[in-house]
């Protein structure tokens, strides 16, 4: 007997019909001007918000729905399913995993039944640095511990949504690199609220994407000793911990994105005629799209394996590495084919492929870059040596 498709759940049917309903009020045009302005989409956000769906990986204890990665997954594919961005709100479902796996029972109850409702908004996630980049473990901000507080001085770069966040999760160092035996010790992860420190300062960058990225420079801030998440010292493990659910969810977004561009482009070669008949009719047209809607299934496949064994709590660090790559390969390769198919109206903002494009383009580097994926299969899958 074969076992249903993982997507025909009840549950995931009707989590797709409702963010269709949500999204149908918010059309191309809507992204399109939030595109152009490079403006925060809060009336959407607000929306999504109020169907609950941001709570949906907080257990109901914390006042949260308690979904498992698959079934949250389908809320951010869809999103993008629909022509939209689930970027301005992706952070917010999973980001509070480390305060859900690592805070303090107070922690939790302070903060997580805030963030299930959307009252409080975590969206802001301080770890890329200028100099690091990709070596975290090198960063140079610091938390020093003085008395009731931390005091941190340093700057963070890429730090997505901090003006629409109400708190920030951040990484820094609080044991100097040449104190510690290894370079993933000594650093540590903090929850700030950032109503309530001085000394923050935040500088807007100018991106291909509407992400609302920034630089955020630390000058002297204290904040309180009962910020830090778990023990001091394992914030980088704390940070890993993290990584599969965000790899599926992001995988999820691509396959979103994948299936939005082999529909606009089979849709666009059906009907545009050039020489008197679609071009759909030329296969140069066609078998683009048809491989690129295979990628995307195939990809499709490889994130349900994953969110299938972190739902089961099994190990999935590489099936989420495997689901990330080839679900942004494949949507890559879809907002290729689509543009190619629409021909110069591709380039006009108002077929929202340039849009979706760019987005798309986004998921080859962040949050993790395809190298990346790549060193850790070579590495840990395949036993071949190490490179960094
Ligand atoms: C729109 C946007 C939003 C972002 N949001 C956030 C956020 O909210 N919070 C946050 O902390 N960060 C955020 N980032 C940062 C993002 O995670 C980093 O850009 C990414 O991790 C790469 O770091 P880097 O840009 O410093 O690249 P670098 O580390 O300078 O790397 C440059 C290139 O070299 C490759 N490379 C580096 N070392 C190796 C190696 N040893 N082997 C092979 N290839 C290698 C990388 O893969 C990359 O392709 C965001 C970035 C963007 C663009």
């Amino acid at each position: 007997m074969t076992s249903a498709h993982p997507e025909q759940t009840e549950l995931r049917r009707d989590l797709r019909d409702l963010v269709d309903r949500v999204c149908a009020d918010f059309p191309d045009e809507y992204w399109r001007g939030v595109d152009k302005t490079r403006s925060y989409p809060e009336e959407f956000v607000s929306a999504l918000t109020k169907t609950g769906c941001l709570g949906a990986l907080v257990p109901e204890e914390y006042g949260g729905i308690g979904l498992g990665v698959g079934d949250a997954s389908v809320i951010l594919e869809q999103i993008n399913r629909n022509g939209g961005n689930a970027g301005p709100v992706h952070a917010q479902l999973y980001t509070m995993g480390a305060i859900l796996r690592h805070g303090s029972e107070e922690q939790r109850r302070r903060h997580l039944p805030g963030i299930a409702s959307g009252d409080v908004r975590l969206q802001a996630f301080a770890v890329t640095e200028p100099i690091a980049g990709t070596d975290t473990t090198s960063i140079r901000t610091t938390a020093r511990r003085e008395g009731d507080s931390y005091v941190v001085n340093g700057q963070k770069v890429f730090t997505s949504r901090v003006q629409h966040s109400d708190l920030m999760l951040l990484l820094a160092r609080t044991t100097p690199r040449a104190e510690t035996e290894r370079r993933s010790q000594g650093l540590s992860l903090f929850l700030l609220d950032m109503r309530e420190v001085e000394g923050l300062s935040v500088r807007p960058l100018d991106m291909m994407v509407n992400h609302e990225t920034n630089e955020v420079f630390f000058d002297d801030v204290a904040i309180p000793a009962d910020s830090l998440i778990g023990e001091e010292g394992k914030g980088f493990h704390y940070v890993l911990d993290g990584m599969n659910a965000e790899r599926i969810l992001i995988a999820a977004e691509c396959i979103g994105d994948g299936r939005w561009f082999v529909d606009r482009a089979s849709r666009y070669a059906t009907n545009r005629e050039v020489f008197g008949r679609p071009i759909g009719m030329n296969q140069g047209i066609q078998f683009p799209i048809a491989r690129a809607h295979i990628n995307v299934e195939s990809a499709n496949l490889m994130r349900w394996r994953a969110a299938d064994l972190f739902d089961d709590h099994a190990p999935c660090g590489t099936e989420a590495n495997m689901a990330k790559l080839l679900a942004a390969d494949a949507s890559w390769e879809a907002a290729n084919a689509a543009l190619q198919t629409h021909g110069g109206y591709g380039f006009a903002a108002e077929y929202d492929v340039e849009r979706k494009f760019r987005e798309t383009r986004l998921y080859q580097v962040a949050p993790i870059s395809t190298n990346l994926i790549l060193s850790h299969v070579g590495e840990h899958v395949l036993k071949m040596p190490r490179s960094f």
